[in-house]
């Protein structure tokens, strides 16, 4: 039987972050009302959208895992929240196993986590980024370290025996000590998942631009060179191997049987539908993604038309690609000879190639990336692809 991830996209914010590079912004509180209506009427017609624009379903597949994103989902009330979880339930075969809320600290209250739980989460993704204020007043966070300390409190007395911390390696301002600092807390918090993001530089963010132009703004020259960015994600590696976390993707750890299952659809090429405006979906052979603009996104589902802006058929040399792309994203690696007979090439010259370059190692049947290469992966796909 096939288990579907659902994902479910919330793009609204309450400021924007320096260094955010995702679509997502600050919208009136007007539009929160209508967009959850859209998502749930999304989710409530998506066999007859799929159906018209000649999308195959995923047949007898049953919903194991949810995940709602942004954005800051946990801005929505959670009327609205529990108001698609129901639309899900109503819409899917479901045998729910994780279902995750983005939330940031200082939107959460015991009455919302509470809440949360009747909703049906089992799990809170805190954006925690840094445990020093400095850092997180640069980068134009609205939370400070003694919210996530409350925060925590706040969602194990609800109950929530299941979450995961992200933490930025590379942020403005930030030293050796503070980062050596921000993985201590964290680990005195002890949540069962956690992920380590380094610091990406491009347009796409007011901090990256303001890199770019050689600007000053932003603390833009106060940034740590990219050497201690992964020497600080290197460190991330060390303590929280020996704390107990499973390192299982390049940006994710996870106390023993806490990896994120949802996440792992997305690196092992399994099948998700995505609502919401921007959101992405994969059926195994197509996908597509929707809208980005929530107000454009909430006025086409309304009137009952496709909010997909974007759909392709995955081509087998595409299909190919991402099975060496995400699969090595995961620490375990990708079996090679299974890879081969299923797609009919030869990949052994070219993972030759990259073992003599020292990017990735051969154990058996499995191959992975080198683990020094951890923090440059983005170099060693790059030679992969080529
Ligand atoms: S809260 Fe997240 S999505 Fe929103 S602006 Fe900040 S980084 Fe971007």
């Amino acid at each position: 039987m096939i288990r579907l991830g659902v994902y479910v996209q919330v793009p609204f914010c309450q400021t924007k972050c320096t260094y955010c590079n995702f679509h997502t912004g600050v919208f009136s509180k007007d539009l929160y009302e209508p967009y959850v209506r859209a998502v749930s009427r999304e989710v409530t017609e998506y066999s007859r959208l799929l159906r018209e624009n000649e999308i195959a379903n995923v047949p007898e597949a049953v919903v194991d895992t949810a995940y709602f994103g942004g954005g800051t989902p946990s801005l929505l009330e959670p009327a609205g929240l529990a108001q698609i979880m129901d639309a899900i339930r109503a819409s899917f075969p479901s045998q729910f196993e994780e279902v995750t809320l983005e939330a940031d600290p200082e939107t959460i209250s015991p009455e919302k986590a509470a809440a949360w739980r009747e909703a049906g989460f089992n799990r809170i993704s805190m954006g925690v980024q840094s445990f020093n204020d400095a850092e997180l007043r640069a980068a134009g966070r609205m939370h400070r370290r003694a919210d996530v300390f409350e925060a925590t409190k706040i969602l194990r007395a609800a109950g929530f025996a299941s979450l995961s911390f992200d933490l930025i390696a590379g942020l403005p301002h930030q030293t050796e000590r503070s980062w050596k600092e921000s993985v201590e807390e964290l680990l005195q918090l002890r949540p069962e998942h956690v992920s380590i993001y380094m610091m990406e530089i491009d347009e796409g963010s007011r901090l990256g631009l303001e890199v770019l132009q050689s600007g000053a703004r932003y603390s833009a020259k106060a940034l740590p060179t990219d050497d201690a960015m992964a020497e600080y994600y290197e460190h991330g590696c060390r303590e929280l191997a020996a704390a107990g976390y499973v390192h299982y993707e390049i940006s994710n750890w996870g106390l023993p049987g806490h990896e994120s299952r949802h996440n792992l659809k997305y690196w092992r090429r399994e099948p998700y539908f995505g609502f919401g405006a921007g959101a992405h979906s994969f059926n195994g052979s197509q996908r597509w993604a929707n809208a980005h603009d929530p107000a454009a996104y909430a006025d086409v589902v309304l009137q009952g038309r496709f909010p997909v802006v974007q759909l392709e058929g995955v081509t087998r040399e595409q299909a190919l690609d991402e099975e060496l792309f995400l699969g090595l994203r995961q620490l375990a690696g990708i079996d090679l000879a299974a890879i081969e007979a299923k797609y009919g090439a030869s990949l052994h010259p070219r993972v030759q190639e990259l073992v003599a370059q020292g990017l990735v190692e051969c154990d058996g049947p499995r191959v992975r990336l080198a683990p020094d290469r951890l923090s440059v992966s983005n170099e060693v796909f790059v030679h992969l692809l080529e």
